[in-house]
């Protein structure tokens, strides 16, 4: 299994990088600034950078691209159905590539973007998943591209992988996303046990990443579509009956827009 590390980036931005001590190669994920990444391999020479995972084509995501390949002998993956220069395989849903070793699966997950991918590896022991701007601790991707529908269906398939999953999003967006999953359902014990871990962790400065999609499931309200008080926090939201699914997450993703 890989190493993970977080490099910051920008505001609140994270670039993972993937290692594996086995064979001293290294992955990277979404560098939307190449300086940490040069920096990080300047500073461990005994790794070598062999592949950059793209999750979709917003900046903060892909800047970095070109001068990492530049300054590096890497292989670039990416999703086939954006606009990305430098891209050397592109990846559709149901593609499978290995990455040190393991086999990584390509779920295509439209919504913030319309080409957006995410990335599983199905690690008996370690299960993966590198989500980009889809799902995010507590919340999901703005719907710059997509519909509700896609992005609930899209949703709706990261969250049918082992609950065991540790899921690297792309943010540290934790804290803001459980206050807003309060606000949605404030009688939920597991929100509230939740917020107070994420505050103590952001109080000393340190990532709330990874999570888990056990821990999703019991939490985040966009995956909570289908749950009884999440459709009636939404319904009164909105002074409408909603149904669950795709109009209650069109609804608490409109809500959370102005939250
Ligand atoms: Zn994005
Ligand atoms: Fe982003």
């Amino acid at each position: 299994m890989p190493q993970f590390i977080a490099l910051p980036a920008f505001q609140d931005n994270y670039i993972w990088m993937l290692l594996d001590e086995h064979t001293s190669q290294a992955a990277v994920v979404d560098p939307g600034d190449p300086v940490p990444v040069v920096r990080w391999l300047g500073r461990h020479p005994e790794y070598s950078l062999k592949t950059i995972l793209i999750t979709h084509h917003h900046r903060d995501h892909t800047g970095g691209l070109s001068a990492i390949k530049a300054a590096t002998e890497c292989k670039v993956y990416g999703p086939a159905e954006e606009d990305i220069s430098g891209i050397d395989r592109r990846l559709k849903d149901g593609d499978e590539f290995r990455l040190f070793g393991s086999v990584v699966q390509v779920i295509s997950v439209p919504g913030h973007t319309s080409g957006h991918i995410a990335l599983f590896c199905n690690d008996a022991k370690d299960p993966w998943l590198l989500c980009g701007d889809t799902l995010f601790a507590g919340g999901c991707g703005r719907l710059f591209e997509g519909t509700p529908e896609q992005m609930h269906h899209s949703l709706q398939r990261l969250a049918a992988l082992p609950d065991e999953t540790r899921v690297f999003c792309a943010h540290e967006y934790t804290q803001a996303n459980l206050r807003f999953a309060r606000a949605v359902e404030p009688e939920n014990k597991d929100i509230k046990v939740r917020l107070e871990v994420v505050d103590d962790l952001r109080a000393g400065g340190r990532i709330t990443l990874p999570s888990t999609i056990g821990l999703e499931k019991l939490t985040n309200p966009f995956l909570r579509c289908d749950q009884p008080a999440v459709i009636a926090a939404a319904s009164q939201h909105v002074g409408n009956r909603l149904e669950p699914g795709e109009q209650t997450l069109a609804a608490i993703r409109q809500w959370k827009d102005n939250f």
